[in-house]
């Protein structure tokens, strides 16, 4: 019987485990988690500090379904070391675990900078981070964040809808500046000013003090609550330590199998073909090919790399992005189109007729049909309004999911088409939670619910119109 040692249980790991366990019912599977909580969904953490998630609403998986599916769980319990030699893991209490396949999961941790009196702020990351950031939120009476991409809006937003003054401190001259360009930062930033964080960008966080943040230039932003989002460096080093190859992440080939072929990793602790990806989606998928290797379910089973799209979940901040949003029109053809007043920007970005990047912020009914449209990378029709304006009468596309080809991405976390969907409504599926249930579309981010609902919404008043 194969013996799978899985070493992280965070969003990929509990993926693989419920993966093989899907597929196979002999494999036996241990799996180490060095936080003490049950597996929990990540991505919904700033639901957590926003307040409208509890711990609980975030589970992924809980120890009954261990205890019915037997899998060892260990929560609370680190692992130190690798024994490639004798294939054995060892904790750090110094249990000793034989594995025939190991999977690293291990993911990565907050970057928190090397200033004066950071050791002292918290980052964001996990659910004890969220636990320590509420406990001090209520009595903070000012907040500062630090950094400006997803996290950080995220996190800024959450606090700030819990009434608390909230400063968000940005390096770069543009909020979220990996994804977006200078114009969409700028129409995010007015859209966050207005729900009550004040952004500052382009300054420099020079030392964490008792009463605010000091920054470059020596101005002092008060704050008895400070917040890191700076980035997230994957975690390595039991890798590294056992000698596999680690350049950013730890080095995989297409079957997620590294230098050792009885390990594998898996997750954001991965690097696969020169990327580390910072997202779920594409560690759910490296999941279940790994799951259909180690159960023999499809030895063919490769992962190919993923395309993938940032979407902010900000209570009242709409914003989607993907693919090569800075090309201007020296390399590309850009449609634009930006209305600050009302905290609109969109814009799309075209080489050889193919959508190459894109950007929806503050209006992102066309997400679906722009996402199917980079994913697949076919042609694009001629009506570019039409594209970015869905609702428009003779628009080229169709104007929501429900007149989607069967072939439209809906969940992006979970790689669900609306085919699929439509399958599980005819299988008798008659709403969200059902499909949810069935496809596990909604349960990675939750971005796609609207889009479920609708699909299914449509699909019921149609059987009542032919019925
Ligand atoms: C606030 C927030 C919002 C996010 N929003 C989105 C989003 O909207 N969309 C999206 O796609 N992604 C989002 N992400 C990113 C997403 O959460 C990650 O891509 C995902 O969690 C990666 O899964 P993972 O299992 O690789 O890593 P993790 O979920 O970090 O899990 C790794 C686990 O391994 C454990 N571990 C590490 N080393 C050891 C060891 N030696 N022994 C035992 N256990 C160990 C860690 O403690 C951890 O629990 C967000 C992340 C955060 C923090």
């Amino acid at each position: 019987m194969t013996r799978l040692v899985v070493v992280g249980n965070g969003m990929a790991g509990a993926r693989l485990v419920s993966e093989v366990r899907a597929r196979d019912k002999h494999v036996t599977v241990t799996v180490f988690g060095a936080e003490t909580w049950q597996p929990y969904n990540r991505v919904l953490l700033s639901n957590v500090v926003a307040g409208t998630m509890t711990p609980d609403q975030v589970r992924l998986l809980d120890p009954a379904w261990y205890a019915d599916h037997s899998v060892t769980a260990l929560p609370g319990v680190e692992v130190t070391s690798i024994d490639r030699e004798t294939q054995a893991v060892i904790t750090a209490g110094g249990r000793r675990e034989p594995y025939d396949v190991l999977v690293l999961a291990t993911g990565s941790q907050a970057v928190v900078p090397r200033v004066p009196g950071a050791a002292g702020a918290v980052a964001f990351r996990t659910l004890d981070d969220c636990r320590t950031i509420l406990e001090a939120a209520a009595t903070a009476r000012r907040a500062v964040v630090v950094g400006g991409g997803l996290l950080g809006i995220e996190a800024a937003r959450g606090l700030a809808g819990r009434g608390l003054p909230v400063t968000l401190l940005h390096l770069a001259g543009h909020l979220m500046n990996r994804q977006l360009d200078a114009e969409a930062g700028l129409v995010l930033g007015e859209t966050l000013a207005g729900l009550g964080v004040e952004i500052r960008t382009g300054v420099v966080v020079e030392e964490i003090l008792d009463d605010g943040v000091r920054l470059a230039g020596g101005e002092t932003v008060e704050a008895d609550l400070v917040v890191f989002a700076c980035g997230v460096r994957p975690v390595t080093g039991l890798a590294r330590d056992a000698g596999l190859e680690v350049v950013r992440g730890i080095v995989v080939d297409d079957e997620m199998r590294t230098d050792d072929p009885s390990i594998f990793a898996i997750g954001e602790c991965a690097e696969h073909d020169g990327t580390v990806y910072g997202l779920v989606a594409p560690a759910w998928e490296q999941a279940a090919v790994v799951a259909d290797i180690v159960t023999g379910t499809d030895k063919t089973s490769r992962y190919r790399g993923s395309r993938m799209v940032t979407r902010l979940k900000a209570r009242s901040v709409e914003l989607a992005a993907m693919g090569e949003t800075h090309l201007t029109e020296d390399d590309a053809e850009v449609v634009r189109f930006s209305h600050r007043a009302a905290g609109t920007y969109r814009k799309l970005v075209i080489r050889d007729g193919r959508l190459v990047g894109a950007i929806l912020l503050g209006a992102t009914a066309a997400v679906g049909n722009l996402t199917q449209l980079f994913d697949r990378g076919g042609p694009l029709p001629g009506d570019r309004a039409g594209l970015l304006f869905p609702g428009l009468s003779g628009s080229a596309v169709a104007e929501s999911p429900v007149r989607m080809p069967d072939a439209a991405k809906v969940c992006q976390c979970n790689n669900v088409t609306k085919g699929q969907i439509r399958a599980c409504w005819e299988s008798g599926a008659r709403d969200v939670e059902a499909v949810a249930a069935a496809t596990r579309a909604t349960t990675g981010c939750g971005g796609c619910r609207d889009a479920v609902e609708g699909i299914v919404g449509w699909l019921c008043e149609q059987e009542g119109v032919s019925a």
